[in-house]
């Protein structure tokens, strides 16, 4: 065991990291290019049993938590398959069900999700609300013995590929006027649940769409946890999230950093590679730098998440700085491939949109920017 990790961490690191390799970034990209999902890939971890390494055994998981599941997120990346709906189905969905979930909510999904068999997507944004939670306009409202659902998503990641969705409605006012939350599972062929994909110029194997929840019923037990208690529970899976996408965030540098590296090591256009100038191997030492303190702070916010402590500050700063540190391996990397960077061939470029995407979902740099300025400074709230 060294300071960070143990033995079956790293035991796991290398089968995760095993399995990935033998798909790599030539089929990820493919995907990517494609626009279609990662099925083998996803199924192959999910067989292994990575995908639903932070669920409990009971329901057929690793009995993990975020320390595992960070660990899975970054060896794909790290092999050239960050695997996006990770973040939404196994960090935000298993944890929130998990963790909130009845029993027979629990018994319903987490089976699934532990197995890999069964996507949960997560639907919060809104076009009105945007980064503004309180604002979110989709209301649900008891009908009888269920819920009635109504309103717009967007941006809702693989709704195609998922038997259901965590939903985030307003269910009421405090009497202050502030929004009361709720967390709902609706499955995805739910009545008057309409999609319409939402085209992006980010080379994505998943696809984003609208959703309009036109007067969707669901029963009670549809309902996760409290009602009115959405804050908090969602509160409980954006962590999760973010500390995922951060490990992603992570794996994807270390692999543009490592080609990069390979390929400056070989490449010789005056009498020694490309890799021995300084101002190649600088750039790229600085990323790796600013890659691998940004994989320290992604450990620390998953070691707090599973020791119940607050977590918040930690995947802030985690998701902040590994979108940084991503994007700037990436730029880096192109760099030293020179023209060879934007060739199809070296397959670099195809990371850039999930990437870029980094630094505004699952949370933009400026709201973080706003959380550390507040809570880990102590200055006035900006907004
Ligand atoms: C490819 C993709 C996949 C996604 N998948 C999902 C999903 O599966 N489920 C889901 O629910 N959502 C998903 N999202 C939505 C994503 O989480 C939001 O886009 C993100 O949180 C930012 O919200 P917004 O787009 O409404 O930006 P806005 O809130 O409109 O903000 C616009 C910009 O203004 C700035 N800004 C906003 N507020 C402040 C402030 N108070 N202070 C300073 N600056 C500010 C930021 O720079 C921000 O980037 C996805 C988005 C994309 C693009």
């Amino acid at each position: 065991m060294d300071f960070l990790e143990s033995d079956e961490h790293r035991d796991l690191r290398a089968a995760v990291g095993a399995i990935a390799a033998r798909f790599g970034g030539d089929y990820y990209v493919e995907h990517a290019r494609a626009g279609t999902p990662c099925d083998e890939l996803w199924s192959t971890l999910g067989d292994a049993g990575f995908i639903g390494v932070n669920v409990a055994e009971e329901y057929g998981g690793g009995g993990g938590g975020l320390v595992e599941l960070a660990i899975v997120c970054e060896e794909i990346a790290n092999q050239g398959a960050p695997l996006l709906l990770l973040l939404v189905s196994a960090a935000i969905s298993a944890e929130v069900i998990g963790e909130f979930g009845s029993p027979e909510l629990r018994k319903e999904w987490l089976p699934g999700l532990a197995s890999g068999r069964t996507k949960v997507v997560f639907a919060i944004t809104e076009p009105e609300a945007g980064s503004n939670t309180h604002r979110l306009a989709t209301t649900a409202t008891r009908d009888g013995d269920g819920w009635v659902l109504r309103g717009t998503k967007h941006y809702i990641s693989g709704v195609d590929e998922a038997a259901a969705l965590m939903v985030v409605a307003r269910s009421g006012r405090t009497s202050d006027g502030s929004p009361l939350l709720s967390l709902f599972v609706v499955p995805t062929d739910a009545p008057g649940l309409v999609r319409t994909p939402l085209p992006v110029d980010i080379l994505l194997p998943d696809k984003q769409f609208v959703l309009h929840f036109d007067d969707v019923r669901v029963p009670a037990e549809a309902l996760v946890g409290e009602e009115g208690a959405g804050f908090r529970q969602v509160f409980h899976g954006l962590n999760p999230e973010r500390i995922t996408g951060a490990a992603l965030g992570v794996g994807v540098a270390r692999y543009a950093l490592r080609r990069a590296a390979e390929y400056a090591a070989t490449r010789r256009v005056w009498d020694v590679p490309v890799g021995a100038h300084q101002g190649v191997a600088h750039p790229l030492a600085q990323a790796k730098i600013e890659t691998e303190l940004a994989a320290l702070m992604t450990h620390k916010a998953a070691w707090l998440h599973d020791h119940g402590l607050p977590a918040g500050e930690a995947a802030n700063m985690a998701k902040y700085a590994a979108a940084e540190a991503a994007l700037h391996a990436l730029d880096v990397a192109v760099q030293a491939h020179g023209g060879n960077g934007v060739a199809s061939e070296y397959g670099l470029l195809p990371y850039w949109g999930l990437a870029r995407l980094l630094k505004i979902a699952p949370v933009n740099r400026e709201m973080i920017l706003n959380y550390v300025a507040q809570h880990s400074l102590g200055l006035p709230r900006s907004y």
